[in-house]
């Protein structure tokens, strides 16, 4: 209250006993205002600076595990790793790949063509690939992949053009049995557009295969040099090229391409807890956060260098704690409920896919994965949207919930726009029925004007006002989703009992 108002008000609750006395909260309000309270103490807890933005492999990570561990254990949760070896923290390992090493090297009748170094760039999916003197076979815009005995142990050479889609006919070369592919960088992309793409970090769970592919690059001025004297030049080959009648020819030019990658390896962790049911043959409900977020993201000088993340996800950390404080003290349910918040969400989904290759219990009994990401946006009273609409057998039993609480779902199905930038898409990639439900994802123009703001940036932090309506209506209904699902006489079982 302002100052200056108090004495007014007090003089009319004075004066005129016929207004209305302040009105005692209701108890459903006073409920709200807790549980409003609880998840503001988690995001401001989670996305303070002391958690360094939440990078895996650093401090802030374990800050993160202890508080989620703790929060857990206290609401009474069990650990849900079915790990005696490793309770509540399933470790994960993630591999950071990033090119290191770039060679090129020309030769043409026994003499080499020195290029400037950064005229080249030469890329592998795999740790070091090396090609050696191999031939150039000129393939044009390589809409035609040329036959294998052609290819086999010949370099590509295909021409970038004005069009999209080269990695595609890149990946159609070498899956045609090219040695390598080089692509003439004869078109909108320079070489700076290509490094600027490719030289970032990549990353990985740790034992997926490597490819050992090698693409090289080359600039269009860099390639007219290599043709000096072979009486052809780029503008006799793109026209060559775009002659119906045109069939791959070699080129009288053999190339050694090398490329290296640097390694870093990340050891993180997805945290597990449970809610044991009376029957968990009959099969289990996930409810999912992913906890990581990318640390230190921006250099110095800059004042604020931290991306804590406050909506991005410690909103949904914040609603999965509440969820589970209230279903553990509610009613015992038959099934069991599994709380997971994912590691490497930022990286590519990498915790929920490591989640779901080596899962505490066999996927087919998950009855129903509910995501919790990016909570913070809508007020309270919005519809339910569900990210994944129409892609599980979920909706029909969402919508009995949604009528049993009265709440409204939205009709359209525009979040779906996010389904593959959320944890449930790497679990729907391995049967998993997931989507995400929530009303604070009601109104997608206001989820799109945080992607345009703080999305990724330090300036998604708390700050006054931060709006939680929708993440506290979003627990009630996720306590209610839960309850439902994880009983056997609504929800029948996925696995043959
Ligand atoms: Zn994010």
């Amino acid at each position: 209250m302002n100052r200056l108002f108090a004495p007014l008000l007090a003089a009319s609750l004075l004066f005129s006993p016929l207004s209305a006395a302040p009105r005692k909260p209701s108890r459903a309000e006073q409920a709200n205002a807790e549980l409003k309270g609880q998840l503001l103490a988690h995001i401001t807890e989670l996305a303070s600076d002391a958690y360094e933005g939440r990078e895996p492999g650093t401090n802030g990570e374990a800050m993160t595990l202890r508080y989620l561990g703790k929060q857990w254990f206290d609401i009474g949760l069990e650990s849900g790793t079915n790990d005696p070896g490793n309770p509540w923290f399933a470790p994960v390992t993630i591999v950071g790949r990033e090119p290191d090493g770039s060679r090129a090297q020309f030769m043409r009748k026994g003499r080499r063509i020195i290029l400037p170094a950064n005229a080249t760039l030469v890329l592998t999916s795999g740790k070091r690939g090396l090609v050696e003197n191999a031939p150039i076979l000129f393939v044009g815009d390589g809409k035609v992949v040329p036959p294998r005995a052609e290819l086999a142990g010949r370099v590509a050479l295909l021409l970038d053009g004005e069009e999209d889609g080269t990695s595609e006919r890149q990946n159609a070369l070498l899956k045609g049995g090219a040695s390598a592919v080089l692509t003439v960088l004869d078109g909108d992309r320079s070489m700076d557009n290509v490094a600027g793409h490719r030289q970032r970090m990549g990353y990985f769970l740790a034992g997926e295969e490597l490819g050992g592919d090698i693409e090289g690059f080359v600039t269009a001025a860099a390639f007219d040099k290599l043709l000096v004297g072979s009486g052809q030049t780029l503008v006799s080959l793109q026209k060559s090229a775009d002659q119906p009648n045109f069939v791959a020819r070699p080129l009288d030019l053999t190339v050694s391409l090398e490329a290296t990658t640097r390694e870093t390896r990340i050891k993180t962790h997805n945290v597990i807890g449970k809610i044991p049911g009376r029957h968990p043959e009959l099969g289990a409900v996930l409810l999912v956060a992913h906890w990581d977020h990318f640390g230190r993201c921006v250099a110095p000088p800059a004042e604020d260098q931290i991306c804590n993340g406050a909506v991005d996800n410690a909103s949904g950390l914040a609603v999965l704690t509440e969820v589970a404080r209230r279903l553990a003290k509610g009613p015992g349910m038959e099934r069991d409920v599994y709380f997971l918040a994912t590691t490497g969400e930022e990286l590519g989904l990498l915790g929920a896919e490591a989640f779901a290759q080596d899962p505490p219990i066999p996927l087919g009994h998950i009855v129903a994965a509910f995501n919790i990401d990016t909570v913070a946006i809508g007020p309270a009273g919005q519809p339910i949207a569900i990210v994944g609409k129409g892609m599980t057998p979920l909706d029909a039993q969402i919508a009995a919930v949604a009528k049993a609480q009265k709440k409204k779902l939205v009709q359209d199905d525009k979040a779906n726009a996010y389904v593959r930038r959320q944890d449930g898409w790497a679990l729907l990639q391995h049967d998993v029925p997931a989507v995400m439900v929530s009303s604070s994802w009601g109104d997608i123009a206001r989820v799109d004007a945080f992607m345009e703001s703080d999305y990724h940036r330090p300036s998604d932090q708390v700050k006054p006002g931060l709006e939680l309506g929708g993440a506290a209506d979003d627990v009630l209904f996720l306590v209610a989703l839960t309850r439902w699902f994880a009983d056997p006489r609504k929800v029948p079982s996925r696995i043959a009992q």
